[in-house]
């Protein structure tokens, strides 16, 4: 059976406790994970702590930047191992998986290496009250040993969106990758090995949070900056944990995310981006939208529309021909997701669609699977408007006016994205500038510039990543300021 090994020090460290991983597509157990205690977490920080005084500490950016191209030409040399990994422990549909959580899990070190060669710090001249001249300048330290909290919903590339700012920034990384996900982390540290990356660089602990791995990385005094993905409420026990010391933490939590159709949208589109926001990676991606609004004049037609997407999609597992759609995560997930699928009903919701479970067979037949879903009919008070659910659903809505989609759309705790469909650019941009949000598509959805801003407002997170923000987070900015 596979053997998930924490990776400390360069080496794959075996513990006495392990967990078993299993596959949500057929929930066979796929291997045995194995739980870091605090004596693993206290090795890993030394090692982080020894090797920014070491190799790496020296290494030029220059360097630094070649070999973070070389961990990314290497994921790609093994592409297929990382895409036999993921599938394994998400079992979201190969051709999602190959088309993006790999080649971003690669590029995602590529573009921070680049970034970090190229961008420049402030310098300013002025004059002294005496009359002389000084001149400050900016450098860039790194922050020291980071904790890297992750999700499993996009393992490795929420990973790599982390690890490759931090490393190029010169940070060492102590990784907790999600224990329902722990292949891509491990694999990578065998990429790290390879191409040479110095001891304690890049650490792998595996385990869970609350008096686990996640837990011991968070409150551990030697970790200087935590940069977390998951549920608000996990990040609300790792501020405070971080508060310890008053470390630094980038969160990037949860959202409820509204899409907006106008009448005058393209409806084709309209329909294609709102059939992949609701429900790609069987609606499990943060950016999601669970709350949908369509202006009254297109409503009934787009509910129709969207039904018959919803039912077209193809549900099964990773090779399943034409498949569209794949299981939850886990059992306790896809009980989660059912609980508010009988929610809905309970609470007097249309059900358009699906509300269930599918019946599967062959290797299937014990997956995780659930029914792609919408419902109509319910009050914005409803639980399945109000909370974060993270499964292939979403409530449709009409609206008459702008202003009230608007109000719509900003009736939430959180503020992580919105995706909005019209053709009218004034709107378009009106709309961008009133929802409360830290990502706003227009006639797109989850389209990325890689050198952009990423993260959310109110619940959704602290920070922004991406691009030189994440220089931001990683790096400690010292001036320095000399008088002539
Ligand atoms: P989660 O919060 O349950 O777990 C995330 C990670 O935190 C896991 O590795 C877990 O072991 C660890 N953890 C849990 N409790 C901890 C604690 N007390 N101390 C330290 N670590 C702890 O989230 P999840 O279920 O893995 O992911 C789904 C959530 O992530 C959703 O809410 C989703 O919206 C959010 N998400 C947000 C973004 C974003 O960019 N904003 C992206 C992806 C997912």
């Amino acid at each position: 059976m596979k053997q998930f090994h924490n990776f400390i020090n360069s080496e794959f460290v075996a513990t006495a406790k392990t967990f078993e991983n299993r596959n949500p597509a057929t929930n066979e157990v796929v291997g045995q994970v194995h739980e870091a205690g605090q004596r693993e977490v206290d090795a890993a920080v030394a090692a982080g702590r020894a090797a920014l005084k070491g190799e790496w500490g020296r290494m030029s950016v220059v360097k630094r930047s070649e070999l973070l191209h070389a961990v990314a030409d290497e994921i790609n040399r093994r592409f297929d191992d990382f895409l036999a990994a993921e599938l394994a422990d998400t079992g979201k549909p190969r051709s999602l998986a190959s088309h993006i959580d790999i080649p971003r899990g690669a590029a995602n070190f590529k573009v921070f290496a680049d970034i970090v060669k190229n961008v420049p710090t402030e310098s300013f001249q002025m004059t002294t009250p005496d009359g002389g001249t000084a001149i400050s300048y900016g450098v860039r330290t790194p922050l020291g040993v980071v904790g890297v909290i992750c999700p499993w919903n996009l393992p490795l590339l929420l990973m790599t969106w982390k690890v490759g700012p931090a490393l190029a920034c010169g940070n060492t990384v102590i990784v907790k990758p999600s224990e329902e996900t722990p292949a891509t982390a491990t694999l990578l540290g065998e990429v790290m090995n390879a191409v040479g990356v110095p001891k304690g660089v890049y650490q792998v602990l595996h385990g869970f949070g609350p008096g686990s791995a996640g837990e011991f990385i968070t409150k551990h005094p030697g970790v200087n900056g935590i940069t977390f993905t998951g549920e608000t409420r996990t990040g609300e026990a790792i501020m405070a944990a971080a508060a310890k010391g008053v470390r630094p933490v980038s969160f990037e939590l949860g959202g409820k995310n509204a899409g907006i159709v106008f009448a005058d949208a393209d409806f084709d589109k309209a329909i294609a981006g709102i059939t992949r926001s609701a429900f790609e990676n069987c609606g499990q991606v943060c950016l999601g939208t669970e709350r949908v609004y369509v202006q009254r004049p297109i409503f009934e037609k787009f509910v129709a529309a969207l039904k018959e997407k919803a039912e077209g999609l193809k549900i099964g597992g990773p090779d399943m021909p034409g498949v569209g759609i794949g299981p939850l995560i886990s059992a306790e997930h896809k009980a989660k997701v059912l609980s508010y699928y009988a929610k809905a009903k309970a609470e007097g919701a249309t059900i358009v669609t699906g509300g269930g479970t599918p019946t599967m067979d062959g290797e299937y037949a014990h997956g995780h699977f659930v029914q792609p879903t919408i419902w109509t009919g319910l009050p914005e008070s409803a639980s399945v408007i109000r909370e974060e659910i993270f499964g292939p659903c979403c409530h449709i809505a009409p609206f008459d006016t702008e202003e009230e989609a608007v109000a719509l759309a900003n009736a939430t705790d959180y503020g992580l994205a919105t995706t909005v469909w019209t053709q009218d650019l004034g709107k378009a941009h009106r709309m961008a500038a009133a929802i409360e949000v830290g990502l706003c598509w227009i006639n797109s959805w989850f389209l990325r510039d890689l050198r952009t801003a990423f993260g959310g407002a109110k619940a959704s997170g602290i920070g922004r990543e991406g691009g030189v923000h994440s220089l931001e987070f990683y790096t400690e900015l010292r001036n320095v300021m000399v008088k002539l």
